[in-house]
């Protein structure tokens, strides 16, 4: 081993970054909050306070749309948008293959069938180009993910929903607080879905959210959230299927609280994104993600850099990453494959017999994700985004000390 080698944190050499990143962050504002809760003995519905519509209608107002109805978590929000999207059994929704598997299992759960579309090579994000060629007499809805935090290109999604009577559901589960042209993301399609997980931008642990503008969407929405009930309707009189996918008062509280911070998080984490690709694009080999001029905001619930492994003496992207691990830098090799490669898709173990036989993913194949998956995408995550700009410079330092030891 050279002695350049040696050094690195992985081979027992001093790591470049010791600070931790802690996430989540929460004050006394979050416990006192959450013990009133406990203390009133109001956890839950029925008729036991107000703090969940309290946080939905925050929310909404947040994001600039009209509802917000809360849930279990936030891939529950997504098969609620489907379902109050009107999809039948066989229909297609369009899908991107670089996202977490709920993006398209949820899709499965209504009986429909995913439709994997390629992402683009600059964003990581869903190809509009692609939508539009995998458009059927079948399709009903497209599922736009605004990966990592960067917005999708809505113009076009919204431009060719509109064009096919399609309804478009932002996964927006990376998406809290950033913005597509000055407009929070997830209120720009007919749907918005958020997930309100541990790892996320906003966290009660677990839950999730849709919003829209939609009186119909919002209604049939809260129906299903609340096990068929309708607003108005008595307690044991079911209209609509769904089931019980309420979230608790606590939950309510503790993310009324984190939602006051995470306007200033955000701008945060954008801020320290873009002088990190300044310092990012100097280094040869690693190559940050475009960010279109329509993204006045941006999440970064992911920052994301493409790696050429050819100027790191040809290292892995999976080792290079670890080694960036190990360095102290809170980052990721990211998903081993795309979606429809799991056993899910390939297996078609759908458990359901809607599905059309003809349905067969085994040939499935979108090239930019295959890519990401493989030898270009590397992640650092959110909370080391809210990091000073030292600790951007440090990332940076980090990656260098990499290339000089296997360069
Ligand atoms: C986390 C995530 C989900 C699912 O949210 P959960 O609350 O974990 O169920 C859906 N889509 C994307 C893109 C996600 O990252």
């Amino acid at each position: 081993m050279s002695i350049k080698a040696a050094q690195l944190a992985i081979n027992g050499g001093p790591k470049t970054i010791e600070k931790v990143f802690p996430w989540p962050i929460y004050d006394e504002n979050e416990v006192n909050a959450v013990s009133a809760i406990v203390a009133g003995g109001k956890w839950g519905n029925p008729d036991c306070g107000d703090e969940v519509e309290r946080f939905e209608q925050a929310f909404a107002a947040y994001c600039g749309s009209k509802y917000a109805i809360t849930c279990v978590n936030g891939s529950v929000s997504l098969r609620l948008a489907l379902m109050a999207c009107g999809v039948r059994p066989g229909d297609e929704v369009i899908v991107p293959p670089y996202t977490f598997i709920t993006t398209a299992s949820s899709v499965i759960e209504c009986n429909c069938v995913p439709v994997f579309v390629d992402i683009d090579p600059d964003t990581y994000n869903i190809s509009p180009a692609a939508i539009e060629a995998a458009i059927t007499p079948r399709t009903k809805v497209i599922v736009p993910v605004h990966f990592g935090g960067l917005a999708c290109d809505m113009e076009a999604i919204m431009d060719i929903a509109r064009r096919h009577h399609l309804k478009v559901i932002e996964d927006a589960a990376h998406g809290h607080g950033a913005e597509y042209k000055g407009k929070k993301l997830g209120s720009i399609g007919h749907v918005g879905s958020f997930s309100f997980q541990s790892s996320k931008n906003l966290t009660s642990g677990e839950g999730g959210i849709v919003i829209t503008d939609d009186d119909e969407l919002y209604a049939m929405m809260h129906s299903l959230r609340n096990v068929g009930r309708i607003e108005g309707g008595q307690w044991y009189d079911h209209y609509n299927p769904g089931c019980n996918y309420r979230i608790t008062q606590m939950q309510a509280a503790l993310l009324s609280e984190q939602l006051k911070r995470l306007e200033e998080q955000t701008q945060r984490r954008n801020a320290n994104g873009l002088y990190l690709n300044s310092l990012l694009e100097k280094i040869a080999g690693i190559t940050p993600l475009v960010r279109p001029a329509e993204v006045t905001l941006h999440g970064y619930h992911i920052y994301i850099f493409k790696y050429d492994a050819s100027k790191f003496g040809g290292l892995l992207k999976n080792d290079f990453a670890a080694m960036l691990a190990a360095e102290g830098v809170p980052s990721f090799k990211g998903y081993p494959h795309p979606l429809y490669k799991q056993p899910l898709f390939q297996n078609k173990n759908f458990m359901c017999y809607a599905i059309p036989e003809s349905v067969d993913y085994t040939g499935a194949f979108c090239p930019v994700a295959e890519q990401a998956c493989h030898t270009d995408a590397v992640w650092i995550l959110q909370h080391a985004m809210l990091g000073d700009k030292e600790d951007m410079e440090a990332f940076a330092s980090a990656i260098l000390k990499i290339q000089e030891a296997v360069g």
